[in-house]
């Protein structure tokens, strides 16, 4: 599953949208996660201003308006460019005027493609959405407070967007095991220099992810078909059973399910 640096550099890769012009829209009409809407030929006309991000939902900002939003899934990808053929799984494809295309393209059906008022999106589809983790209001400070009263793990916690938007599965485990934190930690156990060391690396983990362009597991392509490098830099992710990377640590790095995700840790360095 696209995580936030996947999904910041599909933004990344969509940039070369702006300012086209729509022409025309095709969708096949199947079911994502929720039906794709019928008035998408509302938006033919219109200009794309911009490419927005909250938590892992792509906002393409139109001049009419409108916003398109659009989340991955499990296996979504948006493909850009002037080849027209249409491929299996292309649910929509926004046409623009000099001859490229934008193709959504979801074997799973698991993602999202809505259309809804620019002005109405914070109130309908974003009001929970907490503090993005790559955003600098992301502190240790939010962090604890957010964490204060929240007695489940640390990992399952690190995972719900009401309390930071953009961390995953995968990003959970690296970012624990960096900043040398058990996941089976009670949340509000941590301390104020804890929390200071795990947001560290939650950024530094994020921001050197989205630099080598996320992670490529599966489908997970950006829109110009190039794949990610990070998951050639995991320490702890599909580690399970090799030597733990931290200096003098002599453990082995061990595999648990938690809330029916895989989590990976050092059950020596990670206290
Ligand atoms: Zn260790």
């Amino acid at each position: 599953m696209p995580e936030l640096p996947e999904v910041e550099n599909t933004r990344i890769s969509l940039l070369p949208v702006k300012n086209s012009k729509i022409i025309n829209i095709y969708s096949d009409g199947k079911k994502l996660r929720q039906d794709i809407p019928t008035n998408l030929q509302e938006i033919v006309g219109s200009t794309v201003l911009d490419i927005g991000r909250i938590a892992k939902y792509l906002l393409f900002h139109l001049s009419n308006q409108k916003t398109i939003i659009s989340h991955l899934g499990m296996s979504g990808k948006f493909v850009y460019s002037n080849n027209e053929d249409v491929a299996k799984h292309d649910h929509v494809i926004l046409y623009f005027d000099g001859g490229y295309n934008l193709k959504y393209n979801d074997p799973r059906r698991f993602g999202v493609f809505l259309l809804e008022d620019t002005f109405a999106l914070k109130d309908k589809y974003f009001s929970n959405v907490a503090m993005d983790a790559i955003e600098n209001g992301f502190t240790a400070e939010y962090l604890l407070n957010r964490l204060n009263k929240i007695s489940s793990n640390i990992k399952n916690t690190l995972l719900n967007q009401e309390i930071v938007a953009g961390i995953g599965n995968i990003y959970a485990s690296e970012a624990l095991f960096a900043a040398k934190i058990s996941p089976l930690r009670a949340a509000n156990s941590l301390n104020i220099t804890e929390a200071e060391v795990l947001v560290a690396t939650i950024k530094e983990i994020l921001n050197r992810s989205i630099k080598l362009g996320g992670s490529t597991l599966k489908d997970y392509r950006k829109a110009n078909g190039e794949s990610g490098d990070f998951q050639n830099h995991f320490l702890v992710y599909s580690k399970e059973n090799q030597p733990c990377q931290h200096e003098g640590c002599k453990g082995t790095i061990t595999k648990i399910t938690q809330n029916g995700r895989s989590t990976f840790y050092c059950p020596l360095s990670q206290r």
